[in-house]
């Protein structure tokens, strides 16, 4: 792609190349198609950041947005409401799990998550147990850039350089099956990852564990699809031990998994607090939002300090153009993409499967129309690929010449194309995919 000489600095650089990184010029966008600097189309397998659920230049949206601005492009969410935020909070609390009807909208992720773990900070303080602020995390988690956000994070190298609240977070281990102990059952496996949990409570204590916050599928953490029982299992730990259990929905809600929220509709659970973001408006508007449970906040109302203030809000909180986007962006979702994404995620799934019988992929897994390709250096240990190889930009190196974008992480790749993708351009891609496999194959014999 074109390098973009600019005083840009973008997200996750290295010291090194701070102010000199320059990155790939996309110039255009059309439905799942990029196009870059030099006129090239490719396929956009992320969808941006797992986002563009009805793929780019939906003139719908732009509509929407265009006359949104016209109408009332800001209004202060401190002491004014719109329209848009009252349709779009009673639309959410409507499709939401359980007793999931308020919403805090935010304008993000890392915002939400933030949001959330200041409700259960606040929550505690109110409810008069102050020391009920530890967070469970898991390692291979991602929930964000801000500082409480940030703390949760388990990736490799997401904390190396980066200070943390690590006096408030506890992390357990990733439910990668892959990954698992050779030789161990799925169910030995998930029977550990609950006793770890278990484990954890009685050591730490239940009074001192305010939440436990998980996505219900690791998204950059390479999409690990947790053993079968597992949330249910860990939801009920929680409820046990009066503990909130924060499902980060920001890649599973709106349409990934084929649902509007994914925790209850696909995995049976039914969280104190959901978080989501990037599809609620297919990455047209920056927006996000805590879906927070009636009977916590009736809590708070009856506590003895009822005039004690939640002091958190942003400027944009409740933006109007954003949730008039979200609005459109639902009536499309729910409008049949939905039903579309819910059809061809057998067929998305099985054929990216098929690339496992190419000698460097390891595993490919996922759900819905996300995935991920893991590549290993050999597959009979499954031995993880050293880090300078760079197999996964090698890989989206390849793509990219043959007409495909792909987010390369570390030795993986993974594949979240818009929801509107068709079953032909299903077949398109993993055909690409393929062959830059194979070249990145030739290359490293
Ligand atoms: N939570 C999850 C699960 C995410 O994947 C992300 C971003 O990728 C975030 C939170 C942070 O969202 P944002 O980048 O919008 O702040």
């Amino acid at each position: 792609m074109a390098k973009i000489p600019s005083a840009l600095v973008q997200p996750w650089p290295s010291a090194g190349s701070i102010g000199a990184d320059r990155r790939g010029l996309l110039a255009s966008g059309e439905g799942i198609y990029v196009t870059d600097g030099h006129g090239r189309k490719l396929i956009d397998g992320p969808a941006g950041m797992w986002c563009v659920n009805v793929g780019h230049r939906n003139a719908e949206l732009a509509k929407v947005m265009q006359e949104q601005a016209l109408e009332l492009s800001y209004n202060s969410p401190w002491y004014t409401t719109s329209s848009p935020a009252d349709a779009l909070a009673d639309v959410l609390a409507d499709r939401a799990p359980g007793d999931l009807n308020h919403v805090f909208f935010t304008t993000g992720g890392s915002s939400a998550v933030e949001t959330a773990l200041r409700i259960m900070q606040f929550a505690n303080n109110v409810r008069g147990r102050p020391e009920k602020k530890l967070m469970v995390s898991r390692q291979g988690g991602y929930h964000g850039s801000t500082y409480l956000s940030a703390s949760l994070n388990g990736r490799p190298r997401d904390q190396d350089w980066m200070d943390s609240a690590t006096h408030l977070v506890r992390k357990l281990s990733s439910p990668d099956p892959f990954r698992r102990p050779e030789g161990m059952s799925i169910e030995a496996f998930e029977d550990g990852l609950v006793a770890e949990f278990a484990a954890l409570i009685e050591k730490e204590r239940a009074e001192r564990i305010g939440a436990f916050v998980a996505e219900p599928i690791q998204a950059s953490g390479g999409v690990i699809v947790p053993p079968p029982g597992y949330l249910k299992r860990m939801r009920a730990l929680c409820a046990e031990n009066d503990i909130l259990f924060i499902a980060d929905e920001v890649v599973t809600a709106f349409g990934r998994l084929g649902s509007v929220f994914a925790s209850r509709d696909v995995f049976g659970i039914e969280p104190d607090m959901i978080t989501f973001a990037k599809g609620v408006t297919s990455g047209y508007f920056p927006l996000g939002g805590v879906m927070v449970s009636a009977r916590l906040f009736e809590e708070l109302r009856r506590s003895n300090h009822p005039d004690a203030m939640f002091a958190h809000g942003l400027t944009y909180s409740s933006h109007p153009v954003g949730c008039a986007v979200a609005l459109k962006n639902l009536e499309l979702l729910e409008g049949g993409i939905l039903d579309h994404v819910n059809a061809l995620s057998g067929h998305f799934q099985t054929s990216l499967k098929s690339l496992e019988d190419l000698a460097l992929v390891g595993e490919v897994r996922g759900l819905g129309l996300m995935a991920c390709i893991e590549c290993v250096a050999d597959r009979v240990s499954n031995n993880p690929l050293t880090l300078d190889l760079e197999v996964g930009k090698r890989i989206d190196a390849h793509c990219q010449d043959l007409g495909l974008l792909v987010r390369p992480l570390i030795n993986m790749c993974v594949m979240s194309p818009p929801l509107t993708i068709t079953i032909e351009q299903v077949d398109t891609m993993v055909d690409i995919l393929r062959r830059g496999i194979s070249r990145t194959m030739d290359d490293l014999v």
